[in-house]
């Protein structure tokens, strides 16, 4: 018997995920599922926590790295519905975890709220964005978070308040197993001042990474504000470095964007590369941003 044979309607087994990643690349999951609702969720992590199977959750793709040989997990691929509501609510607006991040931030702008515009430009759903803490130039998304509704280790479905969450830095969003929706604190403002902000920030970001191409986000941490990744493997002479099919971006070096026929192992022999030439000339050992599955 297949381990989710009662859920024969959700979960597929050797399911390719590259049409969900941004990089298009990679291998399949061992079982992919697409949870209708809630109980459907609870049920899932509960079956793989019993047959010892590791679970992934995964959001619009735009941080995560497959590797060839596919994921042995249980992917969970949140984009239903019942996880993608919003509602305004006077100076806040809840949102599902599968909600794209750029619908979010047009909500917020239509309802004359202002905060969320400084993340224009950045791809993916809500749940990513906060599990990464996704931060724009000087900003990261969990200053304007009030709560988190989140799947706890224990299958317990639970409320964290802004003040035990730690959202400091890139990266550092809540670590419960599966963030369900979250609810923002924002200004009031004139709509069209924040649409008018949406479109200045849209227009720069559109002009320094490489939208249009198959890539992920940043590859690595920067070392520090002062030592931007970027600019380590620009002066370490990098930009527009390949190996196989994969390609340092000659728009922004912490990029890596795919050229067709690539490989996920051309980008991670690309990735050792990188850290290899940046430790000789710099001595920083660059620590990678995107998740590799
Ligand atoms: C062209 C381009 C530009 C980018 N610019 C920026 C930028 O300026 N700033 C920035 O911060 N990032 C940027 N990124 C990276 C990426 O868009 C963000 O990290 C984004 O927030 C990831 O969201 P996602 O839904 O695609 O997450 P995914 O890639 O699907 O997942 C990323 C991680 O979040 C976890 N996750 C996703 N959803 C959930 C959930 N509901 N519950 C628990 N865990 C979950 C996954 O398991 C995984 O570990 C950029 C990416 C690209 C391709």
């Amino acid at each position: 018997m297949h381990l989710f044979d009662d859920f024969r309607e959700i979960v597929r087994q050797d399911e390719p995920l590259a049409p969900l990643l941004w990089f298009r690349l990679g291998g399949p999951a061992a079982y992919l599922a697409r949870p209708r609702n809630r109980e459907e969720l609870v049920a899932l992590v509960r079956r793989s926590r019993e047959a010892g199977l590791p679970l992934k959750v995964l959001g619009g793709g735009s941080n995560v790295l497959v590797r060839d040989e596919g994921v042995n997990a249980l992917v969970i691929h949140l984009e239903s519905p019942a996880f993608s509501d919003v509602a305004v609510r006077d100076r806040s607006i809840e949102a599902g975890a599968a909600v794209p991040l750029t619908a979010l931030i047009s909500h917020s702008a239509r309802a004359g709220l202002a905060g969320l515009e400084k993340f224009t430009g950045i791809p993916g759903t809500v749940g990513g964005a906060l599990r990464g803490n996704a931060d724009s130039r000087h900003d990261v998304i969990g200053q304007y978070v009030r709560r988190v509704t989140v799947l706890d280790p224990s299958d317990e479905v639970r409320v964290r308040e802004r003040d035990v969450l730690n959202f400091t830095e890139r990266g550092s969003g809540p670590d419960d197993p599966v963030i369900l929706s979250a609810e923002f604190e924002l200004e009031p403002d004139d709509p069209d001042a924040v649409v008018r902000r949406m479109r200045r920030i849209w227009i720069v970001k559109k002009e320094s990474q490489p939208y249009g191409h198959q890539s992920s986000g940043y590859i690595f941490k920067d070392v520090s504000p002062e030592l931007p990744a970027g600019m380590l493997i620009e002066q370490a002479g990098l930009k527009g470095v390949r190996f196989g099919g994969a390609e340092v971006s000659d728009r922004h070096a912490n990029f890596i964007v795919a050229q067709p026929g690539a490989k996920a192992s051309d980008v991670l022999h690309l990735i050792d590369q990188i850290r290899q030439r940046v430790a000789q000339h710099f001595g920083h050992e660059l620590e990678l941003q995107i998740q590799v599955w």
